[in-house]
């Protein structure tokens, strides 16, 4: 059941000390703070809307926001915002001060129902994707009373933030969070249908998108990241050679937590607690330096508002603690990456899990119907689901054998492929039982071991009563690739659905139902299971196995997004109302120049760094040598190895220069903007990792006082002590 946001209020001077639920969500509005602060018929009203999904009714919204204003103010809170999700990929807000004037010049104290549901902030300096001109600038920011506003502390500022969309003056999507809500919407909408297929509807009003994200992140010294103009303006070092010890002793991974950053992640928790996130893990990554956190899983509207609270969180806190928090996929080469583990799954509101396969699975027909559907959606539609977690950044990490390959494909493990072999055959008979595991010791317990394996190496992934996404960014907004996800499970169970209506009829027996479901399922698996895969995902023998079986292998973000910009996209979207045509192409429009935009900082950063810091500086080691020669001679003294490593420094340099004016070349090139990001693709990427491995190889040689930035060892082993 997803978590509820309650709120439990601190008994003043209680010699007790702080237990976690005595400061959960102290700072959000919700739960018990709603229910001590507003009339019970407007509670219940809220509640309403919060709990079933029907509509809000503005008559309440005077009554709320009077409510959230006091509450707010004795917070210390002096402005409101509306807290909303542009397509930039983060969030924006706008603060207004609670303080009215007066007509007779006094000051009150105001927030009204009108500006609690509506805001207007300028649309067109928003990416848009053409949806608005520069002069056409009203936009409408529109309250989400399905997640709590909270109060956001930065510093000694407190402001409350109330969740809203963000649409254009024709009502068109401009954020993340419309289509996502749409999407939520049509999922429940098709997932209600099967479940009154199977009887199983009784009590539940609608079907709940649940959601549970690992967030893996880095942590540098603040003052070593800021050396960095890499790292401070793109978030990933652009030049930089490797350290001597990176992770290959393996010994970083779920390791002893430095003391530094146990303090620096307490803190973090405790404020996402208030915030009502409810965080649960922490450990090292893999990485030196990396680092991973996950909370409880919510309903996926909240969870997608708290993963976007999560990250200014982390990031805040660690200016507080000396630290940068890189939240960039691939902040460092030749180490691991980072990425968001995105943990979906389905539930009833009364609370059952849709995709737990129970005890006798093979029996659970309802299991399976949603299991094949999941399976369908993603072998049918694995190029959106692609497209989803597209980015510049994510282009470094997928396929780079520390993250899943841009091959769709889908883990179940050996219960469950056992069972669609069953299926396939029509008659599905038992279930594998995982028994228990002996290890070896008397004093040690008897263990019961699972059914399957687990697969690190799978985009998507079956674990036991979820999907988990694993192919994810890290800095990405969790927002679009569930929105995605959503449309095309909502396809695909009104597929399912459609389908057994016709092979059951109205009102079927339990065997005629039976029998269409078999049917149904052994059809769907034969045609569908090619997009089921157990083995090794990083493996070359699955790229050539997955070619053989036909399946989708876009690497690079210009061929992954390019399916957003196809007819059967656009009507697939229309067609369960998450987006129009035009809010589907503007989407694509923004993809495409958020691509270009990135390269482009990225080059021109990479330029201004080879320019002004490492030529100047292997210049001066140049003329070091020089003088070092000449002088030697001078002395009557040849020094050979001096001269060779001379011609080694120049001869690096001079390449330096070519390599450099290359990527000012190819960053001119003027096309149409897909095109672009192709040439992008091909040609100045490629040119900015010559120039990386000419850096690198001077970063080698040259001596470290005259090398102008930390090295990868001073920035990944920073956070010890
Ligand atoms: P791990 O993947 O490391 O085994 P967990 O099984 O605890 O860790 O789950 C990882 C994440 O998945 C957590 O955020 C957890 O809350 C979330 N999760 C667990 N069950 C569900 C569910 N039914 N729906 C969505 N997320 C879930
Ligand atoms: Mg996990």
């Amino acid at each position: 059941m997803p978590q509820p946001t309650s709120n439990r209020t601190k008994t003043k001077d209680s010699a007790m000390p702080a237990r976690a639920s005595d400061t959960f969500g102290s700072l959000v509005f919700a739960g018990d703070v709603m229910l001590k602060r507003l009339p019970p018929d407007v509670f219940m009203n809220l509640q309403r809307t919060i709990n079933t999904g029907s509509a809000l009714d503005p008559k309440i919204a005077n009554t709320v926001a009077g409510a959230m204003k006091d509450w707010a103010l004795e917070h210390g809170a002096t402005h409101y915002c509306h807290w909303f999700q542009p397509l930039t990929g983060s969030t924006a807000e706008k603060h207004d001060a609670f303080l009215s004037m007066t007509s007779d010049g006094g000051a009150i104290e105001k927030f009204s129902g009108s500006q609690l549901i509506q805001g207007e902030p300028d649309a067109s300096s928003f990416p848009h994707g053409g949806i608005r001109d520069t002069y056409e600038a009203r936009g409408y920011t529109a309250w989400d009373a399905t997640s709590p506003a909270f109060i956001y502390r930065s510093g000694d500022q407190a402001t409350l933030c109330v969740p809203t969309v963000f649409v254009s003056y024709t009502g068109e999507a401009l954020d993340k969070k419309t289509p996502l809500l749409r999407s939520i919407q049509a999922v429940s909408k098709q997932a209600m249908r099967i479940l009154r297929i199977f009887g199983a509807d009784k009590g539940a009003n609608q079907v709940i998108t649940t959601l549970g994200v690992e967030q893996e992140y880095f942590l540098v010294d603040r003052e070593l990241a800021s050396a960095r103009p890499d790292l401070l303006i793109c978030g990933r070092t652009l030049v930089g050679a490797p350290a001597p010890k990176g992770q290959q002793l393996e010994d970083h991974y779920f390791g002893s937590i430095p003391q530094r950053v146990l303090g620096y992640m307490a803190e973090v928790e405790k404020r996402l607690f208030e915030l009502g996130v409810p965080v649960k893990t922490r450990h090292n990554e893999v990485a030196p330096g990396q680092f991973e956190l996950a909370p409880t899983f919510e309903n996926a509207n909240v969870a997608v508002d708290h993963q976007m609270i999560t990250m200014s969180v982390l990031k805040e806190t660690a200016e507080r603690h000396g630290f940068a928090c890189l939240m960039h996929e691939k902040p460092f080469a030749g180490v691991n990456g980072s990425g968001k583990h995105n943990n979906w799954s389905l539930s009833t509101d009364t609370g059952v899990n849709l995709l737990d396969p129970r005890d006798d699975t093979h029996t659970n027909m309802q299991f399976l119907t949603f299991l094949c559907a999941v399976i369908r959606a993603v072998d049918v539609h694995a190029e959106l689901l692609r497209g989803a977690i597209a980015s510049a950044a994510n282009d470094h990490r997928l396929g780079a054998n520390e993250a899943p390959p841009a091959i769709m494909s889908i883990f179940l493990g050996d219960m469950l492929t056992d069972i669609l072999d069953q299926l396939e055959s029509g008659n599905p008979k038992k279930t594998m039982k995982g028994g228990a595991l002996e290890l070896g010791a008397t004093t040690l317990p008897q263990i019961p071991k699972h059914t399957s394996d687990r697969n690190r190496t799978s985009p998507f992934a079956f674990t036991g009563n979820k999907f988990e996404f694993r192919a994810v960014g890290s800095s990405a907004s969790v927002a679009w690739p569930n929105t995605v996800l959503n449309t095309i499970i909502a396809e695909s169970l009104d597929f399912m659905a459609t389908q057994l209506d016709k092979r059951a009829g109205k009102n079927p027996t339990q065997a005629k139902l039976e029998s269409a479901v078999k049917s149904l399922l052994k059809e769907v698996v034969k045609e569908h299971r090619r997009v089921c895969f157990d083995g090794d995902g990083y493996s070359k023998a699955w790229h050539d196995e997955a070619k053989r079986r036909g399946l989708a292998n876009h690497p690079s973000t210009p061929d992954a997004i390019a399916c957003f910009g196809a007819k059967k996209s656009a009507e697939l979207f229309a067609k369960y109302g998450v987006l129009s045509k035009r809010e589907l192409e503007a989407r694509h429009g923004v993809m495409v120049e958020q691509y270009l935009k990135l390269v482009r900082i990225e080059s021109r950063t990479l330029q201004s760094m080879v320019r002004t810091a490492m030529l100047p500086c292997a210049l001066r080691f140049q003329a070091e040598l020089a003088d070092t020669i000449a002088g030697t001679q001078g002395c009557g003294i040849e020094c050979p190895g001096t001269e060779t490593q001379l011609r080694e420094v120049v001869g690096l340099v001079e390449s330096l220069r070519k390599a450099i004016a290359k990527v000012e070349e190819a960053e001119g090139f003027h096309g149409d903007a897909e095109k672009e990001t192709r040439h992008y693709r091909d040609a100045l990427l490629p040119a900015m990792l010559e120039t990386r491995k000419l850096c690198d190889s001077l970063e080698k040689v040259m001596p470290a006082d005259l090398y102008p930035l930390p090295t990868y060892a001073e920035m990944l082993f920073s956070t010890r002590g």
